[in-house]
């Protein structure tokens, strides 16, 4: 298989594999606990604490230890309704994961405001938009998605955070897919709140981190033995705080876009009506966002995963219903060119040779799909 869908998720790197087995194997005491065996696991959470304050120029007192990006950002929404009762919205963007506008859409439920800011053509958020929305008093959180998980699109945050600070909000940064593929430095862009997935950076599903800034209260959304220093209850996954730790490591070292561009220029030598969305932003450099005229990307994955390689299309579906990019919809692009877009997305572990033959199978995908057009059956 040809896997090009890191931003779904990546395959775990060797070096973290080799650095948790032991956690799983033998050293299973539960870090809470008094005796040497015990101390010992907990010394490594405290290492990849450590490792994971270095990738973001956090202090280790700032790093909790959650189940992933959707935990962490639901934790800070809590947070913030639970301190700061008395403001009422939410500013957040119109190009959100799921996990972001579901956070929204509960803000909401509990009697909040929601501001949804568009962006550009080129997936951008309007800061204009913004600085307006933020005129409002009540503003207790501007949440936004760093870099997008669709586009690779990045959004200007530290202009975000600057405008929001000087209206006395806070900032939520998911920054998901942003480990080894652009720089998070919270003292140059001081968000007060940051959300991570172990899995986006070579270490296993289910364990992920939320940033606190040391600047800014905290209210826990799980309570109970009173891990994380009581901001985070429930036995630590230590397996997988140890991964994150060893891939918050290796991420240290930003990949290029040498995959991506070679993917992109063959691509377009050999299809030259292909769009690569955002070309005009700054993008993570490994994901395409790439808009296949008369190409029903539904029938490429398909075709696609006959051939064996993995991507993603600019639709979901969901119980049968096939729904266009809400990413792709506030670009200014409709529901047809959103159906035909696929996004490939690279990781550290990929070749230059998956790049070429990735651009060369989807080439031949879709000249044969666009052949097919109008016959009765396509695949
Ligand atoms: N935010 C972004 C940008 C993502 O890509 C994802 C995962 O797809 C999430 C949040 C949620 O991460 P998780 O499912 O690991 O909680």
């Amino acid at each position: 298989m040809i896997y090009l869908d890191a931003n779904a998720t990546t395959p775990i790197a060797p070096a973290v594999l080799e650095a948790m087995l032991p956690f799983l194997r033998d050293q299973h005491a539960n870090p809470s606990a008094s005796y040497a065996a015990a101390r010992q696991v907990r010394r490594a959470v405290d290492v990849a604490r450590g490792a994971v304050a270095g990738l973001l120029a956090a202090e280790p007192g700032e790093i909790i230890f959650t189940s992933g990006a959707t935990e962490s950002m639901h934790t800070t929404h809590h947070s913030v309704r639970a301190l700061w009762p008395e403001k009422r919205r939410l500013i957040t963007t119109a190009v959100e994961h799921a996990a972001g506008l579901e956070c929204a859409a509960r803000w909401k439920k509990s009697g909040g405001e929601v501001c949804l800011i568009g962006v550009d053509s080129q997936g951008r958020v309007d800061l204009a938009a913004l600085e307006s929305a933020l005129l409002d008093e009540e503003v207790a959180l501007v949440s936004v998605l760093w870099a997008n998980n669709e586009t690779g699109v990045i959004q200007p945050l530290h202009d975000v955070v600057e405008l929001a600070h000087a209206h006395g909000a806070l900032v939520h940064a998911d920054a998901v897919q942003m480990p080894g593929k652009a720089k998070i430095h919270v003292r140059e862009v001081p968000v007060d709140f940051l959300s991570l997935s172990g899995h986006k950076f070579h270490a296993p599903k289910g364990v992920g981190i939320l940033y606190v800034s040391q600047r800014v209260r905290f209210e826990p959304l799980l309570t109970g033995g009173g891990q994380e220093g009581g901001r985070r209850s429930g036995t630590e996954n230590v397996a997988g705080i140890v991964a994150l730790g060893k891939a918050a490591e290796l991420a240290q070292k930003p990949m290029d876009g040498t995959l991506r561009d070679a993917f992109e220029r063959d691509l377009r030598a050999r299809w030259s009506e292909a769009v690569i969305h955002g070309q005009g932003a700054m993008r993570l450099p490994n994901t395409s966002s790439v808009h296949l005229p008369g190409v029903d990307a539904a029938g490429m994955l398909i075709m696609l995963d006959q051939r064996g390689l993995a991507c993603s299309a600019g639709s979901a579906c969901h119980a049968g219903a096939v729904h266009p990019s809400h990413v792709l919809e506030a670009m200014g692009f409709d529901a047809e060119h959103a159906a035909e877009t696929l996004r490939i997305s690279f990781s550290r572990m990929n070749s230059p040779e998956e790049a070429t033959t990735g651009a060369q199978i989807v080439v031949e995908c879709a000249e044969r799909l666009r052949s097919l057009r109008g016959s009765a059956c396509v695949v």
